[in-house]
């Protein structure tokens, strides 16, 4: 396996071909953020906004990410996001299994120049291809998950709370989660202080 960096993680998803998705999309949408980051926050697939940007998450659904973010008092340029799939779906349909294992390699690659210690799935679609099929998000949500030493807490897709505002007082109580974790691992010290 080649050595992997940032420069070989970008060339290789503007070069691929290696699922349908590619046809038609105005820009591929890797990711952004701080490459350094602890936390990282994974969602399904580009939107027309992010396909015509070529940035991730920042819809109408991004919007309200930085909000939520910043309601726990995170700068959305202290954590990386980006999506199970790199380029827009065809009507923001959700990814295939095919499309979303294609891509993996890429996902692969950029969490292992991360190496976050916190991973947040937003939604169904990037917690089942991370945690397992099993995963049902309305059941599971707000729980953490260990694997391989890293904590990953799946919750609702922006777009889902856009859809039905009745979902965002848990996904608040998600947030409370999150930025407790933060707190006991003593993630973000400049932030929350580390723990008494
Ligand atoms: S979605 Fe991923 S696997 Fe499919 S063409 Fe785009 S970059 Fe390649």
């Amino acid at each position: 396996m080649p050595e992997i960096s940032w420069e070989l993680f970008h060339h290789q998803v503007a070069a691929c071909a290696l699922c349908p998705l590619h046809q038609g999309v105005r820009n591929k949408v890797p990711g952004q953020g701080d490459v350094g980051a602890p936390l990282m926050l994974i969602g399904e697939g580009p939107g027309q906004v992010e396909d015509e940007e070529g940035l991730a998450f920042v819809g109408p659904a991004g919007q309200l990410l930085t909000r939520m973010l910043a309601a726990i008092s995170l700068p959305r340029d202290r954590v990386y996001i980006c999506n199970i799939v790199k380029c827009r779906p065809p009507n923001n349909r959700v990814p295939t299994e095919e499309e979303a294992a294609a891509c993996r390699i890429h996902l692969r690659m950029q969490t292992a120049l991360i190496r976050p210690q916190v991973i947040v799935l937003l939604g169904s679609t990037a917690a089942k291809n991370i945690l397992g099929p099993e995963i049902r998000i309305t059941r599971d949500r707000g729980r953490w998950f260990e694997r391989k030493g890293v904590l990953f807490l799946p919750t609702y897709h922006p777009s889902a709370l856009l859809r039905d505002p009745a979902r965002k007082r848990e996904a608040w109580e998600d947030m409370q989660r999150l930025r407790d974790k933060l707190t006991e691992l003593n993630l973000y010290p400049d932030i929350y202080g580390g723990t008494p």
